[in-house]
């Protein structure tokens, strides 16, 4: 066993748990990696270990792993700037952090001229922390969403958060959140909520995807 294997393994435990305190069946919840800050290596044990999906923070450094594991996709987590929106669509499979019509606008724009289809989550942010970590609030999520125009280059996920652990209700927000926007939508569409420490909670209140990075790959 490696010091990487020992931690997933106590990891898809904890989740394991999590999901019979509450009846959920584990193979419904997707277990996202993390890997930044993390070493190639390690993330290249990961991959080799099957993981096919690594959540990535920052355009610049994902470019390494990214260049050098083509087998599997990635995942931008973090906030996009519009001057790397160009970067992040050519290197990602997936944009996590779509927050504000303008950014829609420039990869919408981007989309067409490269000729790319991008699965992208909504990211939101109920709590009004959004100068820290980006986000839209309540009031301009619809505007986000009517951005994207059903474009079926940027196809919505579903929605991505970090909800305030320390506040179990807010879990539970967000699913309402989602289940709110499915009916309206017609559309199956996720929730990624859950990181290391809050994931228990998360599966809880109806998560379809954690994003783990330290109780995975070890601390940063
Ligand atoms: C770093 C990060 C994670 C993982 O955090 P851990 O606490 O290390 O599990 C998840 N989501 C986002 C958006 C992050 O930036």
């Amino acid at each position: 066993m490696t010091p990487l294997t020992a931690r997933v393994a106590r990891l898809r435990s904890r989740i394991q748990r999590a999901c019979e305190d509450c009846g959920r069946d584990p193979g419904s919840i997707e277990l996202l990696p993390v890997s930044k800050r993390q070493p190639l290596a390690l993330v290249r044990e990961a991959a080799d270990l099957g993981f096919t999906r690594f959540g990535e923070n920052y355009v610049q450094e994902g470019l390494e792993k990214i260049q050098a594991c083509p087998d599997v996709a990635f995942i931008l987590i973090g906030p996009l700037q519009r001057n790397k929106a160009r970067q992040a669509l050519q290197n990602f499979q997936e944009i996590m952090t779509v927050d504000r019509p303008e950014l829609v606008v420039r990869l919408r724009h981007l989309a067409a001229e490269l000729d790319l289809v991008r699965g992208v989550w909504i990211q939101v942010d109920l709590w009004g922390e959004a100068t820290k970590i980006g986000g839209a609030d309540a009031a301009s999520l619809a505007s986000v969403h009517a951005a994207l125009e059903g474009d079926p280059r940027l196809p919505l996920q579903g929605f991505m958060a970090i909800p305030p652990p320390e506040d179990p209700g807010s879990f539970r927000a967000l699913a309402r959140l989602r289940d709110a926007w499915q009916e309206k939508t017609g559309r199956r569409l996720r929730v990624s909520m859950g990181m290391s420490g809050d994931l228990e909670e998360a599966i809880r209140a109806g998560t379809d995807q954690v994003r783990i990075g330290t109780a995975f790959f070890g601390t940063r």
